[in-house]
């Protein structure tokens, strides 16, 4: 019997991407047969970046690979991951303060859907205390952020807060 494409939807609000993220894309690649990375569509948490733009500075940090799929979500992850024919959730852990909430979620997502499982990937040393969060903080107040995202999200965070300043000063 041939064993089926092994698949794996990698979901998250990704505003915007970093080295993290990227670190776990990359290493799921090497697991799985086809990784989905889906950015969830969240109507109570208005992002720095919409969903286009996520969208794209993950495609523009990934580069070019028919493994590799970028998509959006709305409604009931778990859906989501059986229309993409995925079995498995991946989702990164950084500090054991990712734990609980991870953990809730994981039990929910099988408690609703046993047959897909959530996979979890420590993530690499260098990115323990790194999301998206701290990026956009230490960017909006000006510092260098160049070693934490790719760099075409850099460019893109740094325009971001120029046009904040002009419309202050407008
Ligand atoms: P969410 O709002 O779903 O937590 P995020 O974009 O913050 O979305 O994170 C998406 C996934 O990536 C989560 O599983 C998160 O734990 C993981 N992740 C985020 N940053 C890192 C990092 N620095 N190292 C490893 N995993 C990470």
């Amino acid at each position: 019997m041939i064993n089926p494409p092994k698949i794996a939807v990698y979901p998250g609000s990704f505003d915007p991407i970093t080295l993290g993220h990227l670190d776990i894309i990359n290493r799921g690649l090497k697991v799985f047969d086809r990784l989905v990375v889906a950015v969830a569509r969240n109507s109570s948490k208005k992002g720095l970046f919409d969903i286009d733009e996520r969208m794209e500075l993950i495609r523009c940090a990934c580069g070019d690979n028919d493994r590799l799929q970028v998509d959006t979500f709305e409604g009931l992850l778990v859906d989501y991951v059986r229309r993409q024919n995925a079995g498995v959730i991946l989702r990164g852990l950084r500090a054991i303060s990712d734990f609980e909430y991870e953990f809730q979620i994981a039990q929910m997502n099988h408690a609703v859907e046993e047959q897909i499982e959530t996979l979890f990937m420590m993530t690499s040393a260098p990115f323990s205390y790194l999301s998206s969060s701290i990026v956009k903080e230490v960017a909006s107040l000006g510092g260098n952020i160049e070693t934490f995202v790719p760099a075409v999200v850099a460019k893109a965070l740094k325009n971001k807060f120029a046009s904040d300043d002009r419309c202050e000063g407008a």
